[in-house]
């Protein structure tokens, strides 16, 4: 790739013509920042892979000509990561934020996008399942004015049956009722402008489903496919119970309709058990048939109870959501912030 190909983000104001027009007019010229790209990388026991992620992105990001930063959030590791990142970290592109211990991955990219300084934001996985290349790519359609450019899984052919038919019954329901919609196979490996990113922050939410909030903040976006490749070190952990906890916090966040069908049910539930008691009772005073059917009763009694248990539990989850919300704890906490990454300046 030509080492300069995206410096003509720079403005036009300080290309060499201009900047000899002016000096030799004796204006003073003030040249506007290069723009500026912050790679987010959340990590959790990622030791195995980040010298190598780092290595490669390294060199991706210093071919574009573009200022930029690696931002390592790790996740409350308990393997060499931090140490790996710190090292890295003698660089001056280079940043790593400590998080006191493990919050997950949503709180883990809150904590990058709330560190990152640049123009746009790239984020990606440290387990080099997100291959730096596609990052050539994302950056055309940002030059191209693209607000976001996300990278979509071209197949799902590596994982089971099982976790592909959820993947789609999840999107089938959380899609069920909403103004805009969350791409099915788009995940955070994504570049956000800086007007996305700070939308994402004006977001007070604690339970940060972010996928969700990608689609909630919209903006003008653009789909890249791409196979993700295989993991480098370690193994996945959104073992099957974190990614259906996962699911949950993505439903109860962006839908409402669960409370609402458990009104329904309830209701649809009642009216034939309301007709079918009041029928025995006619049928005894009149007829004067003796109440029979105990089996019956102990069935329905069960089916009833068993109906009003997942009826509680669906409230409850919301409720529990409400109770994350109103404690207002800090999403996650930081111990150590290392490296000097891009310039703080008036964002
Ligand atoms: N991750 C994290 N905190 C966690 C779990 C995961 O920061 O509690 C990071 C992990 O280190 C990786 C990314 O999130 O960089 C994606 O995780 P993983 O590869 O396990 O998920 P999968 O690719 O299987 O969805
Ligand atoms: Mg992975």
């Amino acid at each position: 790739m030509n080492a300069t190909r995206f410096e003509h983000l720079v403005d036009d104001a300080c290309s060499p013509a201009a900047t000899a027009v002016a000096a030799s007019a004796l204006v003073p010229t003030t040249r506007p920042p290069r723009r500026s790209i912050s790679c987010v990388i959340p990590c959790y026991n990622e030791a195995g892979n980040l010298d190598e992620l780092l290595a490669t992105l390294g060199q991706k990001m210093g071919a574009t000509g573009l200022a930029w930063e690696v931002i390592v959030v790790d996740d409350g590791s308990t393997d060499a990561t931090p140490a790996v990142a710190a090292r890295w970290c003698h660089t001056p592109e280079f940043r790593c934020i400590l998080l006191s211990r493990n919050f997950g991955k949503e709180a883990a990219l809150t904590a990058g996008l709330q560190a990152a300084r640049g123009d746009a934001v790239i984020l990606l996985d440290g387990d080099l399942q997100h291959s730096p290349d596609l990052i050539d790519t994302l950056l055309q359609h940002w030059v191209n004015g693209a607000e976001v450019a996300y990278a979509v899984r071209a197949q799902r052919n590596d994982e089971g049956a099982v976790k592909r038919w959820g993947t789609r019954l999840f999107y089938k329901l959380v899609n069920s009722s909403h103004r805009f919609s969350l791409p099915q196979d788009a995940g955070d490996f994504r570049l956000m402008d800086r007007k996305v990113v700070n939308a994402l922050l004006q977001l007070p939410e604690r339970t940060r489903f972010m996928k969700g909030l990608y689609a909630w903040v919209g903006f003008q976006a653009v789909a890249v496919p791409y196979t993700p490749r295989p993991r480098g070190h370690g193994s996945s952990k959104f073992s099957g119970l974190r990614l259906v906890l996962l699911a949950l916090d993505g439903l109860t966040s962006f839908t409402t309709w669960p409370l609402r069908m458990v009104s329904i049910l309830g209701l649809l539930m009642a009216a034939p058990a309301f007709a079918y008691g009041a029928y025995l009772v006619l049928d005894h005073l009149l007829v004067g048939n003796a109440v029979s059917g105990w089996t019956t009763i102990v069935v329905s009694l069960m089916f009833f109870i068993g109906i009003q248990m997942i009826s509680t539990g669906i409230v409850g989850e919301y409720v529990a959501r409400i109770f994350d919300e109103v404690k207002g704890r800090p999403l996650y906490l930081v111990k150590n912030e290392l490296g000097q990454g891009l310039d703080k300046g008036p964002q």
